[in-house]
């Protein structure tokens, strides 16, 4: 069984946009995911096929609809968890991820507009998560970025699952700098260390670069990673001594 994607929004033409190439794209012929586009104005209730209206309360913009929205919700044949892109939501991250990927796929609400009616996200229980601390126009975007990171995990559609295991955020670290030819590149060498031969050193060296990397550059990852390495010696340590 495929890994499963539905997209519920009012721009289906934008899908599956550039998950249509490369890794995602060949992955996506392969049958490893199939991605269903739900248009959310096939669900509205007037000839004017409206998806939203005036807030109440007054300001700005315009509000989604609950009942076109849950009749959407309900029309779709999704799985996994139901997921609205919205800036208020938890930022995404490589273990949810991961999380993602490891089940049978995801269910994804685009916003648009100032917002949506707060209800059906109760109603439905629909779990809110962020791409960051920015505003999209819309949650397109957000949703193509999330399932592009998902369908890269997915068994098969990486040609050497090993990169999975060293990239950045993989051991709670940011990765360590790459050369590649010419060896010499206008007045700049590469790390002698990497031409050495000795595959010792160059793991060290990369473990020390992604270290600093970490530390320089996102200071909240390192005290995560060091708490956590904390925690693990701890732990050891209290089973050596119960095993004593
Ligand atoms: N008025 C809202 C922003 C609406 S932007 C606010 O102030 O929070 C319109 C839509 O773009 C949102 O409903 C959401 O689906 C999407 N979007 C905007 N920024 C996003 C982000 N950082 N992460 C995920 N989705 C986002």
């Amino acid at each position: 069984m495929s890994w499963w994607a539905t997209v519920l929004t009012i721009f289906p033409e934008m899908l599956p946009g550039p998950l249509a190439y490369s890794l995602a794209g060949k992955a996506l012929s392969a049958g490893i995911w199939a991605l269903e586009t739900v248009d959310i104005r096939d669900f509205a209730r007037d000839k004017h096929r409206s998806v939203d209206d005036a807030p109440f309360g007054g300001g700005p913009g315009m509000v989604m609809r609950p009942d076109v929205l849950d009749a959407a919700i309900a029309g779709a044949n999704g799985s996994g968890p139901l997921i609205l892109l919205s800036p208020r939501g938890r930022p995404l991250d490589q273990q949810r991820v991961r999380g993602l990927a490891d089940g049978p796929g995801v269910t994804l609400i685009c916003g648009r507009f100032e917002g949506i009616d707060e209800r059906v996200l109760e109603a439905r229980a629909v779990e809110e998560v962020s791409l960051g601390d920015f505003v999209l126009s819309g949650g397109e975007p957000a949703a193509i970025a999330l399932l592009d990171a998902c369908v890269r995990l997915l068994p098969g559609v990486l040609g050497c699952p090993e990169t999975l295991a060293e990239e950045s955020f993989a051991e709670g670290l940011l990765e360590y700098p790459h050369y590649t030819r010419p060896q010499l590149w206008d007045g700049r060498a590469v790390p002698p260390v990497l031409v050495s031969g000795d595959h010792q050193r160059v793991r060290q060296w990369r473990r020390a670069e992604a270290e600093r990397i970490t530390q320089q550059r996102r200071p909240d990852l390192w005290r995560r990673q060091t708490a956590q390495r904390a925690t693990v010696r701890q732990t050891a340590m209290a089973i050596d001594e119960v095993e004593q």
